[in-house]
């Protein structure tokens, strides 16, 4: 099995904004020489995520953002973290920092509507992904 192990950086403009990386991922998968395997999609952060979800329609990162706001707003009594961004370290948590994804024919077996989305919850900030493309 090959190891490939790549990362590219990734600005965000607000404190809380889904950033498509699909292009940027798939790149690399199809630059990478691997055919078939897998792919890893890292963030070496705690206050950001990984996640995959729809793009077509820009209403669906805008409402996933909403509904994590609600869930965890910004600011809540009772936090304890000097930094004041509490609430994105728990939106990273429930998130995630990372997600698998299949890698059949050069490119990422990712479905029609999907997309991989770097998530920033305590931007704006210059971020680093972190890529491992394993298989033949
Ligand atoms: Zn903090």
């Amino acid at each position: 099995m090959k190891i490939v192990n790549r990362d590219f950086r990734v600005s965000s403009r607000q404190r809380c904004q889904m950033i498509d990386i699909t292009s940027q991922v798939g790149s690399l998968v199809a630059q990478s020489g691997i055919t078939d395997g897998d792919v890893i999609v890292y963030c070496p952060h705690t206050t950001a995520a990984i996640t995959i979800n729809e793009n077509a329609d820009p209403s669906v990162p805008h409402d996933i953002l909403l509904t994590l706001e609600e869930l965890v707003p910004h600011n809540r009594p009772g936090y304890q973290h000097s930094e004041g961004n509490s609430d994105a370290h728990c939106k990273s948590s429930m998130i995630g920092c990372s997600r698998q994804i299949p890698i059949k024919g050069r490119s990422l077996a990712l479905g029609t509507w999907q997309a991989i989305f770097f998530c920033e919850f305590d931007g704006p900030r210059n971020r680093r992904v972190i890529v491992q493309i394993r298989g033949e």
